[in-house]
């Protein structure tokens, strides 16, 4: 996680930087920093623990002019977050400064071998020895500050995007990327860099996606240089980006989280566009159809994906087995890679990533990839790394998803999820042509569906207050809400910080049933399915129990409505469509409970958006 930026061209460096350490806060918010080059030729390093907001109050009497700079957001994963384990870090000497999104996994032996040879040490950071080996080479071997980086850099093992500045070097920065996103932006008379392009939308359009082992050479009124690291030089393939600043703003709501939940029925509209079409007669998935062979002949399908991704993956586990008939495992990338994983080229590994930049689902990728598997990603970031890293996909499309409990984007990839599985079992001869437009039909008015359902907002907010200060909760689902039971678990945990559990209803009586009693509510999920008539049966366990129950129910429900405490009544779909639509009543609940809580429900505590570290 972490996000990092740079900037070097006419401007007054430090306004561009926190500019940007806004727009990367979703990335981690322990502590930031930001290191710049003054007129007179200083290296004037600032850092302050927590949020960006905290460094800029701050720096209020500091001297921050310059023309260039480098800055961070940080989510430690070596040293507590504090003022002095804050990036930038910078060298003994005080002459170069270094930002770092990643982990050095070898920082240990590093640091050993460089305090032996005299080096202080002044943070517990994995960063530091990056930028104190980058000067021992530096003056050891006399080189210049790229040759010092790419020296460094081959020492190293990890993963790392990184931005270093010098103070006797003013119109250099040196870049560079190994696992971790680096984005450079190219001005007319400027260069940025970051970890996403949301720091410079408003400034340039044209940027290149740095890729692993690629070192930037960014100088003053020169063209962008692109070494690896034995100082080959290679091509600079610059891209065009497709986001506008209204999409990075709140846009009048409170929280971004509420604004992205009001979206869903724009982003599903965008993610659907295209897709569904001849008035949902046909559904087009141009990543399933140029690989017709690869889909017709898997034997099995690996869904690989973490956190929510996990759930919209189980979700599609579900879609996938029921309309292809394809038997398909869901796994915890971060498991997948140590589970000795078995694969031939007749598997197909679906990555699922909202960021596209996750640690854990990019190295599951290298494994499938590795044994042969046929690989589609399943992301909402443009040019991201899994996009770039599988053979085939889908963007999602439902545009930049800032606040960090993610919302619109577990609904745009369960969509992409839907129609996979409806373009695969068509083309299997399992969905007939009808079935397909009965369906499409339906997913063409899921839009609607989403804002019908977005009007229970204000009964929600109102349920919300009855149940704030519990300290459980229960979320009960069967078959397809099943995985919306986890993901409203997730949500609650998320942002309220209340524990919560998710279950298949059937399992509850298994062992979590003994936590049943009046101060645990459980939300059950169970809209008009075929298995409605078993989940009347675990309400009215969970009833008899002396339980308080928030039902989400189909239009028209009669008989849980009559044993819930409250019920949320959402359209009625087909089954395997409901997901969409239930989930919204679960993201508005979590959403009022935590700020009834007064939490930060955009930046909720330990939490980032991207996790770009194992
Ligand atoms: N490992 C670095 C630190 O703890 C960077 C962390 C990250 O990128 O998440 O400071």
């Amino acid at each position: 996680m972490c996000g990092i930026v740079g900037y070097i061209g006419d401007e007054n460096a430090y306004k561009v930087l926190i500019g940007g350490l806004h727009r990367l806060e979703y990335r981690g918010y322990d502590s930031a920093g930001v290191a710049l080059v003054s007129p007179e030729g200083h290296l004037n390093v600032y850092k302050a623990r927590g949020k960006v907001s905290n460094l800029e109050n701050f720096c209020k009497d500091k001297n921050t002019d310059g023309l260039v700079g480098i800055a961070h957001t940080r989510w430690a994963t070596h040293g507590e977050p504090s003022d002095c384990n804050a990036h930038p870090h910078f060298s003994e000497d005080g002459n170069i400064a270094l930002v770092h999104n990643g982990t050095i996994e070898n920082y240990k032996i590093l640091k050993d071998a460089l305090m032996e040879h005299g080096c202080k040490f002044h943070s517990e950071t994995d960063t530091e020895v990056l930028v104190q080996l980058i000067e021992y080479i530096r003056i050891n071997n006399k080189c210049s500050l790229v040759d010092a980086v790419r020296e460094a850099l081959r020492q190293v093992v990890g993963a790392y995007a990184i931005a270093v500045i010098e103070k006797n070097n003013p119109d250099t920065i040196i870049a560079a990327r190994q696992s971790s996103p680096l984005v450079i932006g190219i001005g007319d008379n400027d260069f940025f860099l970051a970890s996403d392009a949301t720091p410079f939308v408003e400034f340039t359009d044209n940027v290149v996606y740095v890729e692993d082992g690629q070192i930037a050479v960014i100088k003053r009124g020169e063209p962008l240089k692109l070494l690896d690291l034995d100082n080959r030089e290679s091509t600079v393939d610059v891209k065009k980006l497709q986001i506008s600043i209204s999409q990075l703003e709140k846009g009048g709501y409170p929280h971004f989280m509420l604004k992205e939940i009001f979206e869903q029925p724009e982003t599903l509209r965008d993610c659907i566009r295209g897709r569904v079409v001849d008035n949902g007669r046909r559904v087009i998935l141009n990543g399933v159809l140029d690989n017709k062979e690869r889909f017709l002949k898997a034997k099995r399908i690996v869904l690989v994906a973490c956190g929510t991704s996990w759930h919209a993956s189980l979700l599609g586990k579900y879609l996938l087995q029921d309309m292809c008939k394809i038997p398909v495992t869901v796994e915890y990338a971060s498991e997948f890679r140590y589970s000795n994983p078995v694969l031939d080229e007749n598997d197909i590994v679906i990555a699922v990533s909202q960021s596209g930049e996750t640690a854990d689902t990019l190295a599951a990728i290298k494994i499938a990839r590795s044994m042969g598997a046929f690989v589609y990603g399943i992301s909402n970031v443009v040019g991201s790394s899994i996009p770039r890293e599988t053979h085939s996909g889908t963007y999602i499309h439902v545009g930049p998803e800032i606040g960090v409990a993610s919302t619109k984007a577990f609904t745009g990839q369960v969509m992409v999820l839907t129609l996979l599985a409806i373009c695969i079992g068509h083309l299997k001869g399992l969905l007939s042509d009808h079935e397909v437009e009965r369906l499409g039909h339906h997913i063409l008015q899921i839009p609607d569906y989403v804002k019908r359902t977005l009007e229970l907002n204000e009964s929600i907010e109102r349920l919300s207050l009855i149940y704030t200060y519990a300290r459980n909760f229960l979320y009960l689902g069967r078959g397809y809400s099943y995985p919306v039971a986890l993901e409203g678990a997730l949500k609650l945990k998320e942002i309220s910080y209340i524990h919560a559990e998710g279950y298949p209803a059937a399992e509850m009586k298994h062992g979590p049933i003994a936590l049943i009693d009046s101060e645990m509510p459980s939300v059950i999920i169970a809209p008009k399915d075929h298995l409605y008539d078993k989940i009347v049966n675990n309400v009215q366990q969970v009833k008899a129990r002396g339980g308080n129950i928030i039902a989400i129910v189909s239009d028209g429900d009669e008989t849980i409505s009559g044993i819930a405490d409250h019920v949320l009544k959402v359209p009625d779909m087909p089954e395997c469509l409901t997901p969409i639509i239930t989930s919204i009543p679960l993201q508005l609940l979590s959403y009022h409970i935590a700020i009834n809580k007064g939490k930060d429900v955009d930046m909720p505590r330990n939490l980032a958006k991207s996790v770009t570290v194992e």
